[in-house]
């Protein structure tokens, strides 16, 4: 927020300047500066600044906590568009005071229609609410894709009225308050002109019609809760935090508007033997030490079953081997992750006399000296 202006300055006058001189200088600068007359881009902003101004100056209370502390002795409460909008306590009665007439009721005033676009909201179609479904797979169903049969709760039109909230074989009727447009407009003389003010109809509350005899279904709102089954096609490839969106399958729009959409949230389960790496899935696969240094073929679980995988001669602890395709498949695209398989070695912890007999035969051909009865201290 921009430091704010001295209200004296503002209003162009003398700090000792008495009432009927800041009421008079308000008067010049707000016909001056009233935005039905002055289009200028910044007349609105200043038009507001100096209604701030006035508003405390005129009172006697905030005018000495003003000269006393500043901008600081004034109850933020009553922020420039409060006392825009009306809702500063005198807004009224200075607007009565230049001749705008009350009864436009606090926060309702002439101002909504010079700068709101006229009027309040309308309580007309609007389009329904989106709905989150959190939705949990197993890790296989991410790279398979899935259907899956969702059944949530959700607002739905109401079938009896057909969503018009009327009990069948009645009607809304129109408004006559507003004549279903859902707004009263007021001319005012005022010393600038003649202004039309516009707010929400009080009758219809904007909606423009009136229901004499509500839908006993839906008691009038023309909305239902309902259990929405509904199929939905989990694309292979998904991950958790994965969401989807189905269209128009969220919450019934309001008086006719469009539905809302679902979004489906996914959360994908860990797996026993496999975690995931962008697209490609990983695992690691124990070999013995004869497997490694000889060389094996051996079988490996994959997302689609089981695979075999070579493992050549002499391979080492930690190497990874890599099955190509056998990752999860692209959600965007193209083309699928790979499987990739680190060998780990497993080193015997029990050795019978024979075995023990036969490697320390091996490490004697290797011209090794085994000293202590565990050999594996030092590989
Ligand atoms: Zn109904
Ligand atoms: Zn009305």
């Amino acid at each position: 927020m921009a430091t704010k202006r001295d209200y004296y300055e503002i209003l162009g006058v003398d700090k000792k300047a008495s009432a009927d001189e800041i009421k008079s200088a308000y008067r010049k600068l707000a016909m001056q500066y009233h935005p039905d007359r002055n289009k200028a881009p910044d007349a609105e902003e200043k038009f507001k600044e100096m209604s701030e101004a006035y508003a405390v100056l005129e009172d006697q209370t905030k005018r000495q906590q003003y000269d006393q502390f500043g901008h600081a002795g004034i109850d933020q409460r009553y922020s420039q568009e409060d006392i825009f909008r009306g809702a500063a306590p005198d807004i009224e009665d200075i607007l009565k005071g230049f001749g705008f007439g009350g009864g436009g009721g606090r926060g309702g005033g002439i101002f909504d229609s010079f700068f709101s676009g006229g009027g309040g909201r309308r309580e007309g179609p609007g389009r329904g609410s989106d709905m989150l479904y959190e939705l949990a797979i197993e890790f296989e169903e991410a790279a398979s894709g899935k259907k899956v049969n969702l059944e949530y709760p959700r607002n739905e039109t109401c079938d009896v009225c057909k969503g018009s909230g009327a009990k069948p074989g009645t009607s809304p009727k129109t408004c006559t308050t507003c004549r279903g447009t859902g707004q009263v407009s007021r001319a005012q003389n005022t010393p600038f002109g003649r202004f039309m003010t516009t707010s929400t109809c009080g009758t219809c509350r904007g909606a423009g019609n009136v229901i004499d005899s509500p839908c006993t279904t839906c008691h009038g709102s023309g909305i239902v809760q309902k259990k929405r089954k509904l199929e939905v096609k989990i694309p292979p490839g998904v991950d958790s935090g994965s969401r989807l969106r189905v269209s128009g399958e969220g919450e019934a729009g309001q008086k006719g508007g469009p539905p809302g959409d679902l979004y489906v949230e996914l959360y994908v389960k860990p797996h026993k033997i496999f975690t995931r790496h962008e697209n490609d899935v990983v695992m690691e696969a124990s070999i013995s030490f004869a497997q490694a240094a000889l060389g094996d073929e051996i079988h490996v679980p994959t997302l689609d079953g089981k695979a075999s995988m070579k493992i050549p001669a002499g391979t080492q602890n930690g190497h990874v081997f890599r099955l190509r395709g056998k990752g999860f498949p692209s959600l965007h695209g193209s083309g699928k992750g790979d499987e990739l398989v680190k060998v780990k070695v497993e080193v015997p912890t029990k050795l019978n006399e024979k075995q023990k007999q036969l490697l320390k035969e091996f490490a004697e051909i290797s011209g090794e000296k085994i000293k202590s009865k565990g050999f594996f201290g030092i590989m």
